[in-house]
């Protein structure tokens, strides 16, 4: 039988345990299977064919881990998870092991009828100019929150954004369909020549692992050393909070950027529990549901404890998590994207 997994990448952990802290999955259940460690020795035994594909642990295990790649930058090792969980999801969610909800998702963005649904956003953005750095527009964000993409290129003239552009695969990749993923963002590659600049985390850190981390610039990198004035609600400093992006932080390390940019504009409060994962989870959400409340649930709480105005986001599931989650626990609290945010200061008080 072909190997499921790069040899290498199976082979690197050397079960320490030093990743289970940080995993929201193993915080849930206290069980070692639900942990990085015991997700990797399942692999194992899925490679060894110690177990087949339809053993249950290794079903479960596939769907609740959340993807969030926090147990990579704590591991001593540098074993490279996320590759292992698309490798691992591509040889689980085959056929009808597939989980309804991501087939159908799956299937929709195939159809790209996000393009269809983009017209006001085209009529902003520009055609495409070769010299430009190109404004990634992203099929989930450019269909339920264009106003992010809209902001962006107020906040950074200068980018081209293509109407016709593709998607970037994520969602392929981390939904059981890994050489898909990676063949989109090849092509994207080819469609936006040089700089790629993106305001969604989770389609940063794919689109960086298969065209090379110098080409892609998350929108708080690329606009780091910008100036802007500060964000004034009822004529006081605006007090706002980060939720990280997974994949922004532990695939490509930015959260530093997007914390000087709210610190510079803004009253910034630090969340305890930013840099772990709302319960968003590109499908997570779906997939999971109970689970992503959960995890969305306790972070609402710290919103509201922080005593913000708003919550700023850098992935477009995460605003949609955190919307929907604010509503859900009737919060006064805002959930906003930072280009949204960053573009209310430059109106000034308000
Ligand atoms: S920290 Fe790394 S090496 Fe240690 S158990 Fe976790 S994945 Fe394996
Ligand atoms: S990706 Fe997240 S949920 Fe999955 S094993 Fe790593 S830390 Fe745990």
């Amino acid at each position: 039988m072909a190997a499921l997994f790069d040899a290498d990448r199976l082979s690197r952990c050397i079960s320490c345990g030093f990743c289970l802290p940080a995993c929201p999955t193993y915080a849930m259940t206290g069980d070692e299977a639900s942990s990085p460690r015991g997700r990797i020795t399942l692999m194992r035994a899925l490679e060894a064919g110690r177990l087949d594909v339809d053993d249950p642990t290794l079903a479960e295990q596939a769907s609740l881990c959340l993807g969030c790649r926090a147990c990579e930058p704590v591991c001593p090792a540098g074993v490279e998870y996320g590759q292992l969980l698309e490798q691992w999801r591509g040889a689980q969610w085959q056929g009808r092991r597939r989980p309804l909800i991501v087939r159908a998702l799956v299937l929709l963005v195939r159809l790209r009828p996000a393009h269809r649904l983009a017209g006001i956003l085209r009529r902003a953005a520009r055609r495409r100019a070769d010299e430009a750095d190109q404004l990634m527009l992203g099929c989930v964000e450019r269909t339920l929150f264009p106003r992010v993409s809209r902001a962006a290129l107020a906040l950074a003239p200068g980018l081209a954004a293509d109407p016709d552009q593709g998607c970037c695969g994520a969602l392929h990749a981390h939904n059981g369909e890994p050489e898909r993923g990676a063949a989109l963002a090849r092509r994207l590659g080819d469609d936006l020549p040089g700089t790629i600049v993106t305001t969604s985390g989770g389609c940063a850190a794919h689109l960086a692992s298969v065209i090379g981390r110098e080409r892609v610039r998350e929108f708080s990198e690329y606009v780091q050393d910008q100036r802007f004035q500060p964000v004034l609600i009822d004529g006081r400093p605006a007090r706002v909070t980060l939720q990280d992006s997974c994949h922004l932080r532990n695939g490509l390390g930015v959260w530093r950027e997007p914390r000087r940019l709210l610190q510079s504009v803004a009253d910034y409060v630090e969340l305890p529990s930013a840099a772990t994962c709302c319960g968003a989870a590109g499908t997570y959400s779906l997939v999971r549901p109970r689970e992503s409340r959960a995890l969305a649930k306790a972070k609402v709480a710290e919103i509201e404890a922080a005593g913000v105005d708003m919550v700023v986001a850098v992935n477009p599931g995460c605003l949609r998590q955190l919307r929907q989650a604010l509503r859900r626990h009737r919060s006064r609290v805002r959930a906003v994207h930072l280009t949204e945010f960053l573009a209310l200061s430059t109106k000034g008080p308000h």
